[in-house]
């Protein structure tokens, strides 16, 4: 099936971006929903986790004690690359099994990440980037999540720069226009990603 990759920035605006191509019947597949439910009591990902880790990094619900992971791999590479060798497969595994279940007719994975991460370069067909300029998305999460500037910058800093993004760009939607335009530039990419599906 057709796969586009949505990415941006932190606030940078893919969630709103990816509900308006669900709304017009795309299968919008969020890998940070899937990575976050792997990680959940039970999830996928715990008995790795457990055996890597051991059970104080295991909560009594038998989720994954993300404040204690969190401080763990903050200063710690190796161990941060541990859990990433857990994670990565076991969430791409989780996003293939979702996509063999979607019903819409071309697939949305939303990867805050992917240009970053390489790989998912290569399994998509197209790349969508939601653009704003820098302050707005400080603004934004600074409004969202009740964050210091240092914070939404610290973030931003684990993240590529835009220009690096935008250079990965096959469709940019500005997300600093008013709501109702991105509507409708999204209706407007939904269209080209329908003709795209058709002539495969
Ligand atoms: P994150 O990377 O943190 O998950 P995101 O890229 O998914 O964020 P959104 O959650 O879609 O971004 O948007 C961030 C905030 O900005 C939200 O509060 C959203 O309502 C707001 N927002 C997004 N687009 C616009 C817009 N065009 N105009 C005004 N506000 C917007």
């Amino acid at each position: 099936m057709f796969r586009v990759g949505l990415t941006g920035g932190i606030g940078s605006g893919k969630t709103t971006v990816a509900n308006f191509l669900a709304d017009l019947g795309a299968s919008v597949i969020d890998t940070d929903l899937i990575a976050h439910s792997l990680t959940m009591a039970g999830g996928a990902a715990i008995p790795a986790i457990r055996k890597e880790f051991g059970e104080e990094f295991i909560t009594v619900d038998n989720a994954m004690d993300r404040q204690k992971m969190r401080a763990c791999v903050f200063n710690d590479p190796e161990a941060k690359r541990r859990l990433e060798n857990i994670l990565h497969p076991t969430i791409r595994l989780a996003c293939e099994n979702a996509a063999e279940a979607a019903e819409g007719k071309y697939l949305v994975f939303v990867v805050p990440l992917l240009i970053e991460s390489g790989s998912w370069l290569q399994r998509v067909n197209r790349v969508l980037v939601v653009d704003c300029d820098e302050e707005t998305q400080i603004a934004r999460v600074m409004q969202r999540n009740q964050f210091s500037r240092d914070q939404v910058c610290s973030i931003m800093r684990t993240q590529v720069t835009r220009e690096i993004r935008l250079e990965h760009a096959d469709d940019v939607i500005n997300s600093q226009q008013e709501l109702v335009q991105v509507q409708r530039h999204v209706e407007l990419l939904h269209q080209k990603y329908l003709q795209m599906c058709v002539q495969g």
